[in-house]
C-alpha cells in the first residue's frame, strides 16, 4: 500500500494487486507497538484499514486475485492474475515473507 500511495501520488497509473485483504500480516497482529506517530500502539487490523482509506484518494486500481505468474520480456511485464494477463512497465513486487519452520514434531 505504501508502494501505490507513493507512484500514486506521482502520478503514475498503479494496480496494486493483493489477494487476501489490503494489510498482510498486519492483520494477523492483535497491537502494533513500534509504529511510528502511535505511543499507545494500534490495533493491527485499525492500521491497514487507515492505510487502506488513505488509499481511496488516489486512482489507485485495487485487484482483489492473485498473480500467479510473472513473465518479463523486452522490457514489457505480463502478469498473470485470476484468469486475465495484464501487461506493466514495472512491477514492484511486495510479497512479504513466510516464517523458516523450525522443523520440530507438533
Ligand atoms: C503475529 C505477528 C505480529 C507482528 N507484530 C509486529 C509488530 O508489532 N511490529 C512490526 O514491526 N512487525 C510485526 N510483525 C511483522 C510485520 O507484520 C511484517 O514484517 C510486515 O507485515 C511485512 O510487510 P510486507 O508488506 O512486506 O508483507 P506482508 O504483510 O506479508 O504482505 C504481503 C502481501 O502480499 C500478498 N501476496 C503475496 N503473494 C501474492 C500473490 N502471488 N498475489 C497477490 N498477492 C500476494 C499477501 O496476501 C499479503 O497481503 C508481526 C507479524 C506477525 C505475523
Amino acid at each position: 500500500m505504501t508502494a501505490a500511495l507513493y507512484l500514486a501520488r506521482s502520478e503514475v497509473s498503479v494496480a496494486m494487486v493483493e489477494k487476501l485483504s489490503p494489510g498482510g500480516q498486519m492483520l494477523m497482529t492483535h497491537l502494533i507497538e513500534n509504529y511510528p506517530g502511535f505511543p499507545e500502539g494500534i490495533e493491527g487490523w485499525k492500521l491497514a484499514d487507515a492505510m487502506a482509506a488513505h488509499l481511496d484518494h488516489y486512482a489507485v486500481d485495487r485487484i482483489g486475485d492473485e498473480v500467479s505468474a510473472l513473465e518479463s520480456v523486452d522490457g514489457v511485464h505480463r502478469l498473470t492474475i485470476g484468469e486475465d494477463v495484464v501487461e506493466a512497465k514495472a512491477v514492484v513486487l511486495c510479497s512479504g515473507a513466510r516464517y523458516k519452520r523450525g522443523g520440530h514434531p507438533r
